[in-house]
């Protein structure tokens, strides 16, 4: 699912495309993508694009009118400029160009909201703060708000806005701690160390993903990218200390994680802490998103 990084990119991409252009045309080609009646998707036609904003891991465009287009992208949702590919959702034509929303597979799980001005938009915020304005102070008191594994405070929208599945596993590793830790149960330094490699890791990357898109509009956007430390690099080397990656699953989820660099040489079973984390993980994180 793109998370705040990849989120960003695209919103600096649309920025410069359609950010006072006037939107001609917004086409349905799936009736399930839109959840919301009122205002109608025939509002936003003829009025311009204000601003462009993200709220958690949605890209919201303003129009002129006052009106939110509201997008979630979920896991398989993805975003084409002037570029025709896929299964596509909805097409929205400005006067300079034309934005598609396409989904890779069948479960029909991006979203399209309509909200009225900025009162209407609140109600799509899950809450979570942004680490790039939030204190260390701030950081630590909504860390230790509930006491749940580093892996799900992280990725819970209504604390923490932006982080999935991939950066979470990216950040832990930076930061040497182990995934099923407990939030409560860190020490202050442990603390200061999360927030400051939460803060590094989505920050390098944004500026990776922007050198790697060069002005283009970002057509490569995938949770499984080539220079991440752990995610998704199941039995391959750490690039700090070259022990095997490991991975705790459950459900469709996948943790990964480094053995030496995160949990003092110690391999968490597979089975058991499945369990702890299936019982510490939202029945669906990508839901409450
Ligand atoms: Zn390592």
């Amino acid at each position: 699912m793109p998370e705040l990084p990849d989120v960003d990119i695209y919103i600096e991409a649309l920025d410069a495309r359609i950010r006072g252009a006037r939107i001609e045309k917004a086409e349905l080609k799936s009736p399930f993508l839109l959840r919301t009646v009122d205002p109608p998707l025939s509002s936003v036609t003829a009025s311009e694009v204000a601003r462009l904003r993200r709220l958690g891991k949605r890209i919201c465009i303003g129009c002129s009118n006052g009106v939110w287009l509201v997008l979630h992208l979920m896991i398989a949702g993805r975003l084409h400029w002037n570029h025709k590919s896929g299964n596509v959702l909805a097409s929205f034509t400005f006067s300079t160009g034309v934005l598609t929303l396409t989904e890779a597979g069948s479960q029909r799980r991006a979203s399209l909201h309509l909200a009225s001005g900025d009162d209407g938009l609140k109600a799509y915020d899950p809450g979570g703060i942004e680490v790039f304005e939030a204190t260390a102070g701030e950081f630590d008191a909504v860390l230790r708000r509930e006491n749940h594994t580093l892996k799900r405070t992280l990725t819970d929208p209504r604390l923490f806005a932006g982080i999935g599945n991939a950066y979470s596993d990216e950040i832990l590793h930076h930061a040497r701690l182990s995934p099923v830790a407990l939030s409560q149960k860190l020490t202050a330094g442990e603390s200061a160390r999360l927030y400051a490699s939460t803060r590094c890791v989505l920050g390098e990357w944004k500026s990776r993903l922007r050198t790697e898109a060069a002005g283009k509009f970002p057509e490569k956007v995938t949770a499984f990218r080539e220079g991440m430390a752990v995610h998704g690099r199941f039995k391959q080397p750490c690039p700090d200390c070259c022990a095997p990656v490991q991975r705790i699953r459950y459900a469709s989820n996948e943790t990964n994680y480094c053995a030496r660099c995160q949990t003092a040489g110690k391999l968490l079973a597979d089975r058991s802490l499945s369990r702890l984390l299936g019982a510490d993980w939202p029945r669906s994180i990508d839901e409450l998103s």
